[in-house]
């Protein structure tokens, strides 16, 4: 095992793309040696030997030291000093590093090897003494902290009572013989404190700070991070071992960050900010106000201070011509760190820069421009996530209200209102033109109204495949749910958190990006879509080969995702059109018939609503694919369910309360999601499925003639296991197509499909492809039926399966390629060995979700169908996957 990688003068071991053994800091450190940059030299620890230390509780691999020693021995050459040597002795930084950025999530520790004759050299070598004892004194503060676990605090009030006591205002202001009395001040404290002396020794100093720096992996800060950011727990960190440059070596002296282009627009301009004599963190830590890079930033922040540019003119230059070469080798925007060591530049850390989204994309498009990337290379590098962003509200970064709650992140944007409890408030604010957020402990098909009138939707319980979290998602509204630190209480109407209530009325804000819940309006940044963006989804579009459609069922949605460039209609969910104002009435009269005759005679009313849904939808999508899925969920959700509702909907549809109840009470299903839904229904009931085929091939021919295009439905059938099944359901839809088309004297072309949402339908797809005419995967199902895991329950268990590392990650958000994934694969494989070119698409909530998309290309489908402000992450992320 390899454990050490040295880099320096002009060479080294390591390079770029070895981040994952030398974590990203590192390999860069390495690669910018090799394009011969400045970089003081340095040794590497591989990330490994992070695992076996945590793993083999804290010993370090045998090995390590005697390769460590080899390597300092070459840093000891190329700097021509020598580590814990009172005469030119070698300083040295110890830093983590991971394989991704976990930015100030783990620790580092500057100018070790100072001790109490260390620090007399280093004040000969360097002819200043202040500087000498300014180091030691921030080593004695940064050890005692990172090794010795002591807090900043007990550090920092010695200090302060220090300058007190002598007059001082600034640390820069601080004499040597004054630095001096600091560090025997912190050496007191230290014994005093831990019963335990600062170590002299410079050996002891290094490994106590690599096994400290190995150890901050598991730090709260740093597995929160992790556990944010999907970041295995696995990957340990590296630890960069290097010789130091100071930055705090007097007035030619400096320490600054930098961006290669302004990270928040992306504009072509070099951006960035330093210190003249200081070091390492004091630029981050606000101690004193950091000075502008470039002149032209100075202007523009109208600060009065130099900027580097006309304090050290050399240094400048070299600096940004090492900004271009580094720029066209990575060909990305970078993240800088640097520090000038009386008047020479030394590159310490480079990294891509972190952007906004929409400095992403002019990034991106004028990167082509510059001839330094291609289109698809410039499609590859935009986060498809990230068009959130730029397609919703965000609450302003710099607003500082109160958070009081989170929960999931269940659909993007940010919105702000009072506080409703029921839908019937929510409609009454709506009509009296007042901006609510509906708040509930989750939400039920009967909310659809009060969610719609809503500027956001809150609930307190439920997962990402919650009803709140779907219904929100394909609206387009916000939604934060599972926010389990508050509770909603229904008798007081009031919103319970820790030590405070809200009641209704009060205003709050919700941002569905983050998932949190603030206090009080908050102010918003509203989106802007760029010229930019239009040209990466361009490029997009020419680049990906997989279709994509929406989920939509209202005209709203369809028209938003038309706007969005939506290439039609992959699932239109025609209960979601029961809900429609008075049509739950007539839809509970249907289900509620008693005699074959009431419910034609109920279905007959229904059927020009639904005639008038469809003749609008196929207009609004013109002549693209319209996949319109049968009735599924079982019956009984359309009806009233607490007592109050019983006696209401009874009054108003004439039928005794007793009766509705036994009625109801008949309906009841023990687990209805596995119950009588879905094709189970039709088969039952034919009458209904005759309907909405009527209703789908009347409007199919209306809205050829109204708009002359044709129109192709596409008519599924949901929850089918068996042939048999959609033979009963084809053959149906099959003889009401032929009625309609004699009726209309006109052909209509038309396709019978199913969905593939059992386990037994996948194994069984050669049989069933014998009739579907195409197949859609319902992953939110077949994700609960393979898994025999409800997706409306698993909110109660799948937190603990992922904290206890049973399963990584929600297969409801993340499609589960194993299992899930290899159900798709099977049935696409058999239903295109009896049909091929068989047409297959995807329209679970993974239709939007980029990883699951990346295998859905790999899988061969056609399409992929998502919620309408997805469509334009979907198409990205077709792209990307092609690429
Ligand atoms: P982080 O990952 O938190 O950015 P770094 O390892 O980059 O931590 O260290 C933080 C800062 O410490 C750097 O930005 C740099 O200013 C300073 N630093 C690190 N190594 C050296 C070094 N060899 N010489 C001088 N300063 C250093
Ligand atoms: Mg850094
Ligand atoms: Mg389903």
């Amino acid at each position: 095992m390899k454990w050490v990688y040295n880099f320096g003068a002009g060479k080294a071991e390591g390079r770029a793309d070895l981040a994952e053994r030398l974590g990203g800091k590192g390999a860069n450190l390495a690669e910018m040696c090799l394009m011969g940059l400045p970089v003081p030299p340095g040794l590497t620890i591989v990330a490994d030997a992070c695992n076996h230390f945590l793993v083999e509780g804290r010993h370090f691999p045998d090995g390590l030291k005697a390769s460590v020693v080899e390597g300092l021995q070459k840093i000891e050459i190329q700097t021509g000093r020598k580590f814990g040597s009172a005469n030119q002795p070698l300083l040295l930084s110890v830093r983590s590093g991971s394989r991704v950025s976990m930015p100030g999530m783990m620790d580092t520790v500057l100018n070790l090897g100072l001790n109490d004759d260390t620090v007399v050299a280093l004040a000969r070598d360097t002819g200043d003494e202040r500087f000498a004892w300014d180091s030691y004194r921030r080593f004695i503060e940064m050890y005692g902290g990172v090794v010795m676990g002591l807090g900043h605090d007990i550090f920092e009030e010695i200090l302060d009572d220090e300058k007190a006591r002598l007059g001082r205002a600034l640390d820069t202001e601080m004499l040597a013989a004054e630095w001096q009395g600091v560090v025997a001040r912190y050496k007191d404290m230290l014994d005093e404190e831990l019963g335990q002396s600062f170590p002299m020794d410079p050996m002891a100093q290094l490994w106590g700070a690599i096994g400290a720096v190995f150890s901050s992996w598991t730090n709260n800060r740093a597995i929160t991070y992790r556990m944010l950011h999907n970041i295995p727990d696995d990957w340990g960190t590296a630890v960069n071992v290097q010789a130091m440059v100071f930055g705090n070596l007097g007035n030619s002296s400096a320490t600054g960050v930098a961006f290669t282009r302004n990270p928040s627009t992306g504009a072509r301009a070099l951006y960035g900010e330093f210190l003249v004599n200081a070091q390492g963190e004091d630029v981050v830590a606000g101690i004193r106000t950091p000075q502008s890079i470039t002149d032209q930033a100075r202007i523009e922040t109208g600060s009065e201070k130099p900027s580097l540019e006309k304090l050290m003119p050399e240094a400048f230059a070299e600096f940004t011509a090492v900004c271009d070469r580094l720029e066209a080798h990575y060909k990305d925007m970078l993240d800088l760190e640097f520090t000038i060591e009386r008047g020479k530049l030394w590159m310490l850390q480079v990294r891509p820069g972190k952007r906004t989204a929409r400095a992403a994309m002019r990034i991106a498009v004028d990167m082509v421009s510059e001839g330094l990337i291609s289109e698809a290379e410039a499609v590859d590098r935009i986060d498809p996530s990230s068009l959130d962003q730029l397609l919703h509200p965000t609450i302003d970064p710099n607003a500082r209200g109160e958070i009081i709650g989170s929960g999931l992140p269940a659909s993007p944007g940010a919105a702000a209102g009072e506080i409703v409890f029921t839908s019937e408030a929510a409609l009454i604010a709506e009509k009296e033109g007042r901006k609510v957020i509906l708040v509930r402990t989750e939400t039920s098909p009967e909310d659809i109204h009060g969610m719609h009138a809503a500027e956001g939707i809150l609930t307190t319980r439920g997962g990402m495949t919650s009803h709140a979290a779907v219904v929100a998602r394909g609206m387009g509204i916000p939604c934060v749910c599972g926010a389990g630190n508050l509770r909603v209480d229904m008798r007081n109407h009031e919103l319970v958190g820790h030590g405070f209530k809200l009641s209704e009325g009060d205003i709050i804000s919700i941002d569905g990006s983050s998932g949190q819940v603030l206090k009080g309006l908050q102010p918003m940044l509203q989106p802007e879509l760029s010229p930019d963006f239009e040209k990466i989804m361009g490029w997009a579009d020419k680049i990906r080969r997989m279709r994509v459609r929406t989920n939509a069922e209202t005209p709203s949605d369809a028209r938003a995702a038309r706007s969005f460039g939506a290439e039609g209609i992959g699932l239109c969910r025609t209960e979601h059109m029961f809900f429609e104002g008075d049509r739950i009435n007539q839809m509970r009269e249907m289900i509620l018939a008693e005699t074959i005759e009431e419910r034609r005679e109920a279905l007959n009313v229904l059927l020009p609503m639904q005639r008038a849904d469809f003749v609008e939808l196929f207009e609004i999508m013109h002549g693209t694919p319209v996949t319109i899925r049968l009735l599924d969920p079982p019956l009984h959700e359309f009806l009233p369910k607490s007592e109050e509702e019983i006696d209401e909907v009874a009054a108003r549809i004439g039928m005794e309360a007793v009766h509705l109840r036994e009625r109801i009470d008949a309906l009841h299903e023990f687990n209805p999601m596995l119950g009588h839904r879905g094709c189970r229904l039709h088969i039952s009931h034919p009458e209904i499925v005759e309907m909405q085929a009527r209703a789908i091939f009347e409007a199919a021919v209306e809205a050829a003639r109204r708009t002359g295009a044709a129109v192709v439905p596409e008519i599924m059938v949901p929850v089918v296991g068996l042939k048999a099944e959609l033979d009963y359901v084809k053959a149906r839809i099959d003889a009401v197509a032929k009625s309609v088309m004699d009726e209309s004297g006109m052909k209509i072309e038309y396709l019978v499909g199913t969905m593939i949402e059992l386990p037994r339908a996948a194994l069984r797809a050669h049989v069933i492809a014998e009739v579907a005419e195409f197949f859609s995967y319902g992953t939110n199902d077949l994700t609960q039926t393979t898994f025999g895991m409800s997706r409306d329950d698993a909110s109660s268990f799948l937190p603990t399966y992922m904290q206890k590392g049973i399963i990584e990650r929600d297969p409801f958000v993340n499609l589960d390629f194993d299992g899930v994934g290899e159900l798709i694969q099977i049935a696409a494989e058999r239903g295109r060995r009896t049909r091929p070119g068989l047409k297959l698409g995807i329209c679970g909530e993974h239709g939007g979700d980029p990883v699951s998309i990346n295998f859905c290309e790999q899988w061969g489908l056609d399409y992929v169908s998502c919620s309408p402000f997805r469509v334009p992450i979907a198409k990205l992320a077709a792209a990307q996957a092609t690429i």
